[in-house]
């Protein structure tokens, strides 16, 4: 028998929605689609992001706080943590369901609750750059960062999010858990919101205050995992260049030089697409045979069977 083709997949905000309603209907449409590559002999590793949802549990913590002195401030490490569990909840609940719904018995689902060590002197902590929370306008961004000392940023010509550190991941401190429950068949949801961030500290681990990308830490668990596929679904089916300009081009099938020669002419931007083709690129680079693909979650399966997405390889 052919050895069952390992993917390791990424999941973007839009796959969970933005409230709890919200996400408890998303996440039917995306147990679908994973439980679409599991009927297609493939074995599925699934890391999603929290950008909304982090920052959605952030604010409520900052409401017990001023609500209740005595309740000290939530560090965003635990922030993370919450979001793991509470993402990690609805998915493996939608996710039995559908495999049940297609007489599929012998594939249990965990949720790993996930540490990633990232580097205390990553420069990264200097200059936060990652979106997360709710889309504000210029005078409430103006707003939250008078009020609260967020910084903010415009993303992706969406209007003004919050933005926090982005340290890249170095080590996933769970992973020979990980790779137990996935050597036993099992359907894993790793890494969550690209991990809890932790800085090593003698024998201590330390939560950092930081949002690691979900793509970064998705391609270091596929490499980890020895994964065939990288595959990154996300709000568009197609990766481009000049986007949203006169001139733009999707993209179909580049190599990693090519993916590389666009990054250096700025086409793909920071906190939105940009850390997506940099996965794509390690990834495919890492290990001959190693492809990745960027596409709509809808479109999954057609993406894998070539039909669709941005392919990106050696
Ligand atoms: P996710 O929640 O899946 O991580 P992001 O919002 O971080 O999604 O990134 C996907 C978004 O990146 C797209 O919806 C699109 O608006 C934006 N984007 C920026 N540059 C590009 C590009 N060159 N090609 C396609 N999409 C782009
Ligand atoms: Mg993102």
């Amino acid at each position: 028998m052919e050895k069952k083709k390992r993917i390791v997949i990424a999941l973007g905000g839009n796959a969970l929605g933005n409230t709890l309603p919200e996400q408890m209907a998303a996440v039917k449409i995306t147990s679908k689609a994973i439980v679409d590559l599991i009927e297609e002999g493939c074995e599925v590793v699934v890391v999603h992001g929290n950008g909304p949802q982090v920052g959605m549990i952030n604010n409520a913590m900052s409401a017990l706080t001023r609500e209740d002195p005595k309740q000290p401030n939530t560090p965003l490490s635990v922030c993370v943590a919450m979001s793991q569990a509470y993402i990690g909840y609805d998915l493996q609940n939608a996710l039995r369901e559908e495999l049940v719904n297609r007489n599929i018995s012998n594939i249990p689902v965990t949720t790993m609750i996930t540490q990633v060590r990232v580097d205390e002197n990553d420069p990264a902590f200097n200059s936060p750059s990652k979106p997360i929370g709710h889309f504000m306008t210029a005078e409430e961004a103006k707003l939250a960062e008078e009020k609260y000392g967020y910084i903010t940023k415009e993303d992706a010509g969406r209007g003004y999010r919050r933005v926090v550190a982005s340290p890249s991941p170095s080590e996933i401190i769970e992973i020979g858990a990980i790779r137990s429950l996935v050597e036993a068949g099992q359907l894993v949801i790793a890494c969550g919101g690209g991990g809890i961030p932790v800085t090593l500290q003698g024998n201590h681990l330390k939560g950092a205050s930081a949002v690691i990308d979900k793509d970064f830490a998705s391609e270091l668990l596929a490499e980890e995992l020895d994964a065939d596929f990288l595959i990154i679904l996300t709000a568009v089916e197609k990766v481009a260049i000049n986007f949203g300009k006169p001139e733009e081009k999707w993209l179909d099938d580049i190599t990693t030089d090519d993916a590389r020669k666009y990054i250096g002419e700025g086409h793909f931007a920071p906190g939105s697409m940009l850390p997506k083709v940099q996965a794509a690129v390690k990834f495919a680079d890492s290990k001959e045979g190693r492809n990745a693909l960027i596409t709509l979650l809808e479109k999954a399966k057609e993406g894998i069977l070539g039909k669709t997405g941005t392919h990106i390889h050696q």
